[in-house]
């Protein structure tokens, strides 16, 4: 399954297909792709290196081992940093209403639609 979820072509195969079904791009399906782009560089050859042209032959990359401390507090910061720039936009610009329950998500209006009775 390591190899299914972690090759760019199976990802590519699956966004393509949802792409042509829908005939409309489904931009929540990059963050899988995003995670296989992320894991190429976080992962060492020797501990589940990151099969991203799976099911071709794929040279892995030995990268460094995301469980170390410094990369861990980088990752919290960015998270951190990144959540807390979204508020403070949304406040800024008068998008924080909590009263429509509206939330814009990649472009993406997941508001609640009353009911038409
Ligand atoms: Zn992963």
């Amino acid at each position: 399954m390591y190899n299914v979820t972690h090759s760019l072509v199976v990802w590519a195969l699956i966004a393509g297909a949802i792409w042509l079904f829908r005939n409309k791009f489904s931009w929540i399906w990059c963050a899988w792709g995003l995670h296989v782009l992320c894991d190429m560089p976080l992962h060492e050859t020797n501990f589940f290196p990151t099969p991203y042209l799976w099911p071709f032959k794929t040279h892995f990359i030995n990268g460094v081992h995301w469980g170390q401390v410094w990369l861990i507090a980088l990752n919290w910061a960015a998270l951190v940093i990144t959540y807390a720039t979204y508020v403070v936009r949304r406040h800024q610009y008068g998008l924080w209403d909590e009263s429509s329950r509206s939330v814009q998500v990649l472009g993406i209006d997941h508001a609640e639609k009353p009911s038409e009775n």
